[in-house]
């Protein structure tokens, strides 16, 4: 006996509900036209904000500029946001937008196919739950798979254990010896957040962050109910932000050297904060500021003076049961070890298996780098869209408008597709191939090419398959309007 499958039909079925997927649903839902389904894996909305909840978890772009730029919100409490208050912003979109029934929770895509007959998308889910629409739409990020270190012993530690992206708040740190391994974006709000509460926090630098002042600070009661008065103001002030932060692209992709000054003042907040010239000296980057993400902190410098907080810049060798042991064989007995060490983000561009036209998985397409046309169509992958996808990442300003800049390319698209009569859209492999060329050109010349470091923006082939090298007014323009000619339609 054949068993029958029931099928839930939408035209557009959007992967994932974090900022990208949020925004994707917002634009459909007001342009009304066509049903949709937002298919998350977590139990609620939030993507990356849902997943990090970190002590001391916040955004390191202030948050006028980490919003959408249509949905002004005057509730927020500081500059730059700690996590509590991301996620009350996007609950507060998804109840303004009447987002609530469309986003499926629990819905985990193990695998999509394109079905050419048919002309639709096929998602199934792990609960063996079968979906299909005209488009299909992947918001699921770069960072939503946390990348654990390749450690001999690492599998015999026997203590709790844990990364950053899976914090486990039932264990108290208290009176612990912790290990937390990593310095980047993520070890830099945890440390200063935990760092009283244990005997002992070793913190293991592979390679230390150039670290700016962040110059955090409460928004007043005034200005917050200016924002509420007169939302034209709170639009002002976030148009002003987003141009002091774009007008950094110059020295990231244009004169790398005008990274200097910026040297110049991080190395400044590093001697006010650090007096000790060894443990100053273990902290100063030996590669170009910008080529690894630059951080911004006020309290990670002044954490690393704790007398519970020992910095050790020798590799990891190995680990056993209650221990962690360093090249040169020192040995720390901790409790409990905090991974901070990032995410698979070049291989998650592709994260469940993908088939497009003819059976082509994304993932092997993509196994040495993925590559797009305008970070958002994949030719062999008819009536599909990538919200951050392959080159579109940012070092100087917020993904926010990236995000903005796609989701209009994709509006756009369905619109001239219903204007024009086309039911199927492909991109030519030649536009994306030109595009993709003059992609890597242009990274050869900028910080994060020739900075001397290596940094998650690089892939293991030496790829920069993550940024794009470019303004954020560029992308816009590019993506202003979605262009039939560029694609193979009927
Ligand atoms: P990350 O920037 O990739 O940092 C991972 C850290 O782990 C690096 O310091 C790395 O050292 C270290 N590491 C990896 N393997 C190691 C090993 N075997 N031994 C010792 N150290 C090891 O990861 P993340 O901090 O989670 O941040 C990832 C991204 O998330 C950021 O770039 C950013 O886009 C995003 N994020 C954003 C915010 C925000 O405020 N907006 C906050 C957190 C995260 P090496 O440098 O030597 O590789």
């Amino acid at each position: 006996m054949t068993e029958s499958r029931s099928i839930q039909f939408f035209d557009v079925l959007i992967t994932g509900a974090g900022f990208a997927g949020l925004c994707m649903a917002i634009k459909l839902k007001q342009q009304g036209k066509y049903s949709f389904a937002v298919l998350e894996r977590g139990d609620q909305m939030g993507g990356t904000w849902r997943d990090n909840t970190y002590p001391g978890a916040a955004c390191d772009v202030p948050s006028l500029l980490y919003s959408y730029s249509f949905e002004t919100w005057p509730h927020w409490q500081r500059d730059y946001s700690p996590h509590d208050n991301i996620m009350a912003y996007m609950e507060h979109c998804v109840d303004r937008y009447g987002l609530g029934p469309h986003i499926l929770t629990g819905q985990n895509v193990v695998k999509a196919q394109w079905l050419e007959q048919e002309g639709l998308w096929e998602a199934e889910t792990e609960k063996g739950d079968i979906f299909r629409a005209r488009f299909a739409i992947g918001s699921t990020g770069p960072l939503n798979k946390a990348k654990l270190p390749e450690i001999p012993g690492r599998e015999n530690f026997a203590g709790p254990s844990w990364h950053t992206s899976h914090w486990q708040h039932d264990i108290s740190l208290k009176g612990k010896r912790v290990a937390v391994i990593g310095t980047g974006a993520s070890a830099i709000q945890v440390v200063p957040a935990i760092a009283n509460e244990m005997k002992e926090l070793i913190l293991f630098q592979r390679t230390p962050p150039w670290v700016m002042p962040r110059k955090d600070k409460p928004v007043s009661e005034a200005r917050r109910n200016r924002y509420r008065r007169f939302p034209w103001m709170q639009k002002l002030a976030r148009e002003a932000l987003y141009w002091k932060f774009e007008s950094r692209a110059i020295a990231f992709v244009t004169f790398p050297g005008l990274m200097k000054t910026a040297k110049r003042m991080a190395l400044r907040n590093l001697n006010k904060a650090i007096r000790d010239p060894n443990l100053r000296k273990q902290l100063i980057p030996d590669y170009d500021m910008g080529c690894k993400r630059v951080l911004r902190s006020d309290d990670y410098y002044p954490a690393l003076t704790r007398k519970n907080v020992v910095l050790e810049t020798e590799s990891i060798l190995k680990m056993d049961s209650n221990h962690i042991k360093t090249s040169s064989g020192k040995s720390y007995e901790v409790d409990l070890i905090v991974y901070a060490t990032g995410f698979e983000a070049a291989e998650q561009m592709a994260p469940f298996e993908f088939l497009g036209r003819d059976g082509v998985d994304l993932r092997n397409l993509w196994a040495k780098g993925g590559e797009a046309y305008l970070g958002t169509t994949v030719a062999g992958f008819p009536n599909f869209f990538i919200v951050v996808g392959p080159n579109t990442g940012l070092g100087h300003n917020s993904i926010i408008h990236i995000i903005e800049s796609q989701v209009q390319y994709i509006m756009s698209a369905l619109d001239a597709m219903e204007k024009e009569g086309i039911t199927r859209v492909e991109v030519k492999k030649e536009m994306q191939d030109k595009f993709n060329q003059e992609v890597q050109e242009r990274l050869k010349g900028t910080i994060w090419n020739v900075g001397g470091c290596m940094s998650w923006y690089v892939n293991q082939e030496g790829k920069n398959t993550t940024l794009w090298p470019g303004y954020t007014w560029q992308f816009r323009r590019m993506l202003r309007r979605f262009h039939p000619a560029d694609y193979n339609c009927s």
